[in-house]
């Protein structure tokens, strides 16, 4: 005896059956109880779904001795038929093999004869997209005015090639991608059923890895079935599917932390080099924050991450705020769409980890902005800090965590400028020359902490950056030793100017320039790059504020 594929032997004889497509169910079943049938269907949606299962059972359904009805009994003969594929009126086409005008031509002829036996003749094409343009017209006019007895059910991955023409004819069915949990639940009674060993948590692995799909899920099952005898292991799992143990992960985001880039690119490099895939990794590390965002948000029921300890966990979870783990996750999801365009997965990945490992670096901004309130009001003069004296001046945002708020401190400031002074603030204000270099720092993150709260990602941009002095509303900047350059960003340019009027009362425009050796020891940091790669750094920067011509490079 073959075997016979999980998929196959699993697939739904019911309506009811049917996993995560309970509403397509229902209202099929409806159409049958009140007797009001379309003469023809279109099923669209992902592959492995449910879409040729729910025509089978539409079939059956008119087909049943008892037919039509929502209920098809299994039992009768014609029932049996349909199901083992033998009834003579239910008609498979498979769309991709037959998509000439002949085989229309054929189609419509024989949709003119009368079923052999049944009360119906169904036709079900599978990937109906795939059929040429003439046939399509070919077939145009039967499917205006189809002989009663005839019901169509197309199915499709892709609606958007089915001519409107044929659409506007179908009553139109959108299959949705199936939940995970639904996935996982399916998978668990199949292992049931055929006694097979399944270690925790594995149901929920399996089911992500499908993506909605069912088939594809089953699929797996049944080559993990293989592979391990009939015990479905986690290590079988990742052997075949170049995923990696939960705690391997969890070993990348500790060398995050840890802010050792480094690392990070290493671990990537082992992960492609056993062979796990982009996409898959990319999923693997949002399941990862996921879990930590959980933990820091109380979450009652917390992802399970297998084989990962809890403490560990605890405290990475801990290691990071709120804005920094969505902040994470932007960029991954980002990264999951770049990958649909670049060829280079590698280079999409290593983006990411040291963008990741970026945004890990800002609890020392954090730390600064705390300390921030008292070092403001007692050095800074008053009209260099001032916020702008409108009283359409909107408060910090909202959403700011505590410790990224703007400090109010400035506010008290007695010297305000005059109500009247014009919005061109920096040229009214006489020889505004430069802001003191002990209040820029303050302010820049202070800009920093509000863009953090509006987009983390940009925020980790800026952040790569240390202000060297302001001017007329133009603040240099210099990158920090070491770090990686942001792709060109008109939106970060943008955002920069908007936040600050709002905080300051007047756009600034950011210009990055080379850090003089005097400047960028004063941050903390020795300008550890050489000549060449300083004069390549500040190309690139230009290109992310827009390309602008710095005079008077300090550095050169
Ligand atoms: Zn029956």
């Amino acid at each position: 005896m073959s075997y016979l594929v999980l998929a196959r032997k699993y697939r739904p004889e019911t309506f009811e059956k049917v996993v995560g497509q309970e509403p397509i169910a229902r209202t099929l079943q409806n159409a049958l109880k009140t007797g009001r049938l379309a003469h023809a269907y279109l099923f669209t949606g992902p592959r492995g779904v449910g879409k040729t299962s729910m025509a089978r059972i539409l079939a059956k359904a008119l087909q049943c001795e008892t037919g039509p009805t929502p209920t098809p009994c299994l039992q009768c003969a014609r029932c049996k038929a349909v199901a083992a594929s033998h009834d003579l009126d239910v008609i498979e086409i498979d769309g991709a093999s037959n998509r000439g005008i002949e085989n229309i031509r054929d189609l419509r002829e024989s949709v003119r004869y009368a079923a052999t036996g049944g009360k119906y003749k169904v036709y079900i094409v599978d990937e109906v997209h795939q059929i040429t343009q003439d046939a399509f017209n070919a077939f145009l006019k039967t499917l205006e005015e189809p002989p009663p007895h005839v019901v169509f059910v197309f199915a499709t991955t892709e609606p958007r090639k089915v001519p409107e023409t044929i659409r506007s004819r179908c009553q139109e069915f959108e299959f949705r991608r199936i939940s995970d949990a639904a996935i996982a639940a399916h998978l668990r009674d199949v292992c049931a059923g055929e006694k097979f060993e399944l270690e925790a948590g594995l149901d929920a692995a399996i089911a992500r890895r499908a993506r909605g799909g069912l088939r594809d899920a089953l699929s797996l099952l049944d080559q993990l079935a293989a592979f391990g005898g009939g015990a479905i292991r986690h290590e079988s799992f990742q052997e075949l599917t170049g995923f990696l143990a939960p705690d391997r992960v969890r070993e990348l985001f500790d060398a995050l932390l840890a802010r050792d880039a480094g690392a990070a690119l290493t671990w990537v490099a082992g992960a492609l080099d056993r062979g796990a895939a982009a996409a898959d990794l990319i999923d693997q590390w949002l399941d990862h924050l996921r879990a930590l965002l959980h933990r820091r948000s109380a979450s009652p029921r917390p992802p399970e991450l297998p084989g990962v300890a809890g403490e560990a966990l605890a405290k990475q979870a801990a290691a990071l705020d709120d804005a920094q783990l969505l902040g994470s996750m932007q960029v991954l999801i980002e990264a999951r769409r770049a990958l649909r365009d670049l060829e280079d997965e590698r280079l999409v990945l290593e983006m990411a980890v040291v963008e990741l490992a970026r945004i890990a670096e800002l609890p020392s901004l954090r730390d600064a902005l705390a300390q921030l309130p008292a070092g403001v009001s007692s050095n800074a003069p008053a009209r260099a800090t001032a916020p702008p004296p409108s009283p359409r001046a909107p408060p910090p945002p909202p959403r700011a965590p505590a410790s990224l708020a703007a400090p109010p401190a400035t506010a008290a400031a007695p010297a305000a400028t005059p109500a009247a002074a014009p919005a061109a603030a920096p040229s009214a204000a006489a020889p505004v020359a430069t802001t003191p270099p002990a209040d820029l720092p303050a302010r820049f993150q202070q800009l920093v902490a509000a863009l953090m709260s509006e987009s983390p990602s940009l925020a980790v941009q800026l952040g790569g950056f240390v202000p060297l002095r302001e001017a007329e509303g133009v603040v240099e900047v210099a990158p920090k030793a070491g770090q990686a350059l942001p792709p060109p960003s008109a939106r970060l340019d943008e955002a920069t100017r908007r936040i600050a009027r709002r905080l300051f009362g007047a756009p600034w425009v950011v210009r990055p320039v080379a850090a003089p050796r005097d400047a960028a020891s004063a941050a903390g940091r020795a300008p550890g790059a050489g000549e060449v790669a300083r004069t390549r750094a500040l190309e690139q920067i230009r290109d992310v504020f827009g390309g602008e011509t710095v005079a008077g490079d300090p550095g050169a």
